[in-house]
């Protein structure tokens, strides 16, 4: 498993991808700040002959310290000046040097869009390049590059779905040869049918923890060497007092009092308490910072249409121009709290959550209030909209590792203290094995695919790696079917994200299990592949409760119940999903949705975890407390699995 500290950042390095960019010229992305779906002119780009730049044997690329740049003597001088200057605090970098080195070439910087700090793409003293170190440490994904760069102010997005995570974002050559497609690894890259570009030559755009160099240019020699020289602890140190304040730098790490970090994630743990002492103040941290961004937020003057929902519910439509800005990061399920206090109607403010975040088609947010009744509907100017945090997935981390520590029985021996580290001889859990590794109604596996079914149907503890590409999603639901038929009780099959959650259902139902997908309730709304397969869905399609049925009829005719009938309708509800859960193979869910308490009374010996590497540890932590004896991560490359 993953640490906190190492936030799944390292990109499948196989597919290095310089040469192929070399007679690019273009780059299409959903959206760039100037215009739609535009080719990026990339004319002006030249990468391959900056010398300064060199890749050690190990693929580390770093500047060469042992050569001294030659320079003329008025260029030594104007430097002395220069330094002295800055000795004195008057010459200032400018907004757009790199918040660690103070690099600030055009072409070498990026924009986080998320904090807004610019951090450049050369490495200095670590094994990351300072944006992509920045990235990671704060968990901050989404980027712009500098308006004098030789691709303009453009913001790397997938061009099928628009997302921006450059973790995920990668690029691919298309035919024509002066253009490369950015597209994001899942789901866009994997399904993409178009013909005038090869999935198979996707690529990512962070290699070796850069952005590649076509995309951002790493910063001269001589810029290297000019910059100011930060270690990586002086940048953990700096990143943490970010989540204090914002306008933090290198000078304020030299005050009092600011040393007192929390204990560093170790490899090796005495015992669950420890484990819990050690990642629980993280999460703590993690969820400060978090709800300090979110109540940051507030927006004015907003603009609502007024709709009512199919299910009478009253939606406001609105855009949010800071999401534009990309200043905000909205997810459906978000709740947010529209307020009015203008002079038209008395004062009111309602929540709601999100069920529809800006996509392609348009940039409206549709948010369902959960209360219909003293919506001033006839006024639609002067809104003002909060985010309202929510502390539900770090309060499900804290649960879980509480859990681990007390509760002997909230995972097996031998996965407890393989989890903290200790050494243990291998076990072999003993069942009977399957005839045929393929599994019903999904493509026949290769030879590796077969490999890796096998090895892991008899292991407590097992761990799959492979790059994009290698049919992890039929591999893990071919697994999730032989762990489903060899073993007695469920199988819980967890993924950080709700796309991964949904694809690996998809492919479990097709072998003919029983699968439940479990999402959150503000996510109830909102359509998906499988969606049939949801626990709301096939509570509300069960044919045994008859007077659920009417219940669930009324509701949706008449918007509300009586009380009487809310009560009764709530019983029937809590009867009936736990019937259907009960009665399921395979229950499937996102891992902080593994901390819903409709899952509580339940065991799960066996767990599956897809993304086991875009995981915080915390995070994994919620659904293997459930009693497992015997769990399988799935991951990209660079799992560190104890
Ligand atoms: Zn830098
Ligand atoms: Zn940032
Ligand atoms: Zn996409």
């Amino acid at each position: 498993m993953d640490t906190f500290e190492n936030f799944q950042y390292d990109s499948a390095s196989s597919y290095g991808g310089m040469s192929v960019v070399d007679d690019t010229s273009s780059v299409y992305t959903a959206n760039t700040t100037n215009a739609s779906r535009v080719p990026v002119d990339l004319e002006s780009l030249s990468i391959t002959d900056d010398r300064s730049f060199t890749s050690s044997p190990n693929g580390h690329s770093h500047a060469v310290h042992n050569k001294t740049p030659s320079r003329n003597a008025i260029d030594e001088d104007f430097d002395a000046v220069l330094d002295d200057l800055k000795d004195e605090g008057q010459v200032d970098l400018p907004p757009h040097a790199c918040s660690y080195c103070g690099i600030h070439s055009p072409a070498s910087v990026v924009k986080c869009l998320i904090c807004s700090k610019w951090f450049c793409n050369s490495r200095g003293n670590t094994s990351a390049s300072h944006i992509v170190n920045h990235l990671v440490r704060a968990k901050h994904k989404e980027v712009i590059l500098h308006s004098e760069s030789p691709l303009g102010e453009t913001i790397p997005e997938c061009y099928n779905c628009g997302s921006k995570n450059v973790f995920m974002l990668g690029f691919i050559p298309a035919k024509s040869d002066t253009v490369v497609v950015l597209l994001c690894r899942q789901p866009c890259a994997a399904v993409s049918k178009d013909i005038s570009w090869n999935p198979a030559l996707w690529a990512p755009l962070i290699d070796d923890r850069s952005f590649l160099s076509w995309l951002v240019k790493p910063p001269s020699e001589q810029e290297q060497l000019r910059s100011r020289q930060i270690s990586f602890q002086q940048i953990n140190r700096l990143e943490d007092l970010w989540r204090e304040n914002a306008n933090a730098t290198l000078d304020d790490l030299e005050k009092p009092g600011v040393d007192d970090e929390p204990q560093p994630v170790i490899t090796h743990y005495e015992d669950a308490y420890q484990y819990q002492n050690i990642f629980g103040p993280l999460v703590k941290i993690e969820a400060d910072y978090d709800k300090r961004l979110k109540e940051s937020q507030t927006q004015t003057d907003i603009t609502i249409r007024w709709d009512l929902g199919l299910n009478q519910k009253r939606v406001a439509w609105f855009c949010l121009p800071k999401l534009e800005s990309g200043e905000v990061r909205l997810a459906v399920g978000d709740e947010l709290r529209l307020k009015y206090n203008g002079g038209l109607h008395k004062p009111w403010e309602g929540d709601g959550h999100v069920i529809k975040i800006p996509n392609n088609v348009s940039d409206e947010i549709g948010l369902e209030l959960r209360r219909s009744e003293g919506v001033p509907t006839e006024i639609t100017h002067g809104y003002t909209a909060d985010f309202v945090w929510k502390s539900t997935s770090f309060d499900r981390m804290q649960l879980a590792m509480k859990t681990f520590a007390v509760d002997e029985k909230s995972v097996s021996g031998y996965i407890y203290h393989k989890l903290l580290g200790h050494e243990l001889e291998p076990q072999v859990l003993r069942t009977q094995m399957p005839k045929r590794f393929s599994a019903p109604g999904l493509p026949e596996l290769n030879h590796s695919q077969m490999y890796a079914v096998k090895s892991v149907l008899q292991k407590p503890l097992s761990l799959i790696q492979g790059p994009p590409g290698t049919g992890k999603t039929v591999t893990s639901a071919s697994i999730v079917y032989h762990l489903a038929k060899m073993n007695p009780g469920q199988v819980l099959v967890c993924a950080p994200s709700n796309v991964a959650v949904d694809q690996l259902t998809e492919k479990i139902h097709a072998t003919g299990l029983k699968v439940v997908r479990l999402s959150a309730k503000s996510r109830e709304a909102l359509d998906s592949s499988v969606s049939f397969l949801t626990l709301h869905q096939q509570v509300a399609n069960n044919t045994t409760h008859v007077e659920l049925q009417k219940l669930i009829q009324l509701k949706n005719e008449q918007g509300e119940l009586s009380s009487n009938d809310e009560r009764k309708y709530k019983a029937l509800i809590r009867q009936c999903e736990k019937e259907i859960l009960g009665a399921a193979d395979v229950i499937c869910c996102t891992c902080v949705g593994a901390g819903d308490p409709r899952l509580s009374k339940l065991k799960f010996r066996t767990v599956l975890i897809d993304e086991a590497t875009q995981a915080a540890e915390p995070e994994c932590m919620i659904p293997l407390v459930l009693g497992c004896k015997q769990v399988v991560l799935v991951g990209d490359h660079q799992v560190r699995l104890r």
